[in-house]
């Protein structure tokens, strides 16, 4: 952390730092719930710039649950998990789109806004799910189950995406699974997810073997002795974890289910079984509660950095382009989703 702050230090924006610390000062506020305040003086002057330029480019910025709290908390306009993003890009009057998450993510919001210049903050951003799956292994898969439809979690590529009859995230795979006409459903990429859905519908599920190299770190065990060492601690757990995981939370959801529960439940003691950066920045919501937090970072979220994102505005790079064909597949896909109850799916 000590080697980051320095080589922020070294390559802020020097004109803008005094002033950005009083700029930024209501963001100061929830910072200092969740991380050291003397981090403050590293971040402020590109969160301070970054802001500016936002709205010299009539930019929007969309920062998923996973982000560090200096973006999540500092520069993001809008908020959430993969669904309320993608929900966020349909409707975004602004016209440049920097997503700070990871590449497919910001495919979606491309997806979603044909005509908008999207940028990726790090073009390298990459997802061991939406890796674990080509286009070419789904076609392979209808040659196999012909017939059969095939529902794909929202963390794949535009190319699996366009190969896909439906798409769905960790809030809506259930009632996408549901709503097929079919009493076999391929589902992909994601085993753990699967399993889950899988024990929430009569239908039969045909799954891919993908796994969230985050997710999959937590254990059973290793929750128990969580819950040993503290007291009244409630456990939330994505279903991108191991089932031994799912088995012992005390609520699976997506992130947004997860902020919704602790709102309503506000425990005194808490443990996210997700990725780290949610615990810091939800905490910040909830001063009362102590959150326990394990240490999984996912490496490919942590790409997006500050310098990184001011960047991106600076010089309008890296724009997120896709072939107009698998486009227009791929936004097919999440159309369906997005179309399905848009209102109870959440
Ligand atoms: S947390 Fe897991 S699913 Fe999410 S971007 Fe990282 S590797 Fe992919």
């Amino acid at each position: 952390m000590a080697d980051r702050m320095e080589s922020l230090l070294e390559s802020a924006p020097p004109a803008a730092a005094a002033r950005a610390l009083e700029e930024t000062d209501a963001a100061l506020e929830r910072w200092k719930r969740v991380l050291p305040e003397n981090d403050w003086p590293a971040h402020a002057p590109y969160i301070a710039e970054i802001r500016r330029l936002k709205r010299e480019r009539n930019a929007v910025l969309l920062a998923h649950n996973y982000q560090m709290p200096e973006v999540f908390h500092g520069v993001a306009d809008l908020t959430g998990d993969s669904l309320a993003l993608a929900r966020e890009a349909a409707d975004v009057d602004a016209g440049v789109i920097v997503v700070c998450g990871v590449h497919f993510m910001a495919e979606t919001a491309k997806l979603l806004n044909p005509s908008k210049t999207v940028l990726i903050p790090d073009p390298d951003s990459g997802c061991s799910l939406a890796d674990s799956i080509t286009a070419e292994d789904i076609r392979r898969l209808r040659a196999r189950h012909p017939g059969v439809p095939v529902v794909t979690y929202v963390n794949t590529s535009a190319a699996v995406k366009a190969e896909s009859d439906i798409c769905c995230t960790s809030a809506n795979a259930v009632e996408v699974v549901e709503s097929l006409d079919s009493d076999r459903v391929i589902f992909l990429p994601d085993e753990y997810l699967g399993r889950y859905v899988a024990g929430r519908t009569k239908k039969d599920l045909i799954l891919w073997k993908g796994h969230c190299e985050v997710h999959e770190k937590f254990t059973g065990s290793e929750l128990c002795a969580y819950r040993e060492d503290y007291d009244g601690l409630m456990i939330l757990a994505h279903p991108e974890c191991p089932p031994g995981v799912l088995a012992e939370a005390d609520y699976v959801g997506s992130t947004a289910g997860m902020i919704r529960e602790v709102a309503k439940r506000v425990p005194r003691r808490v443990l996210l079984a997700t990725e780290r950066s949610m615990s810091d920045n939800v905490a910040a919501q909830f001063p009362e509660i102590e959150f326990v937090r394990p240490c999984y970072s996912c490496p490919h979220m942590q790409r997006i950095t500050l310098p990184k994102i001011l960047d991106s505005l600076q010089n309008l790079r890296h724009v997120v382009e896709i072939d107009p064909v698998v486009a227009g597949r791929a936004r097919e896909a999440v159309r369906r989703m997005l179309d399905l109850a848009p209102r109870t799916i959440r």
